[in-house]
């Protein structure tokens, strides 16, 4: 998946359209999912502009990578998930049915959420 610096996520970090942040520091920016699909559901999205897991990890900086590692988990305790359970999930390319181009993580929790995956389709 190639990058495009028009994505929805890009444009939030430019301050070009509004989020309910979460989180931020030089490296991430964690916000709420603008449809949420439990009652924690916040989006972990690195600075820097990587499309998806694999290019992050082969482009991204160390110290970058390390920092989006950590605010998962400082996202999970900063809103309370942590001590109830939660689940951390990154769609990538096609079938993992990504709709927005910049690499993003899905911190989900405040209730039980089920089976790890759904039907395909
Ligand atoms: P994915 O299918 O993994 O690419 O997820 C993209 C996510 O971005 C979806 O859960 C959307 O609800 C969310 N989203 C799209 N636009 C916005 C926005 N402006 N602010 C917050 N979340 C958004």
């Amino acid at each position: 998946m190639t990058y495009d610096p028009n994505n929805v996520f890009a444009r939030i970090l430019r301050g070009e359209i509004p989020c309910k942040k979460v989180h931020e520091n030089e490296h991430v920016l964690a916000f709420h999912d603008i449809n949420p699909q439990a009652p924690v559901h916040v989006l972990v999205i690195p600075k820097g502009a990587y499309a998806s897991m694999d290019d992050f990890t082969a482009n991204a900086p160390p110290a970058e990578q390390a920092a989006v590692m950590k605010a998962m988990g400082d996202v999970a305790r900063l809103t309370g998930v942590a001590a109830t359970g939660y689940r951390v999930i990154s769609n990538c390319g096609g079938d993992g049915h990504q709709d927005v181009p910049h690499l993003h993580f899905h911190v989900l929790g405040g209730r039980p959420l089920g089976r790890m995956l759904g039907k395909a389709g």
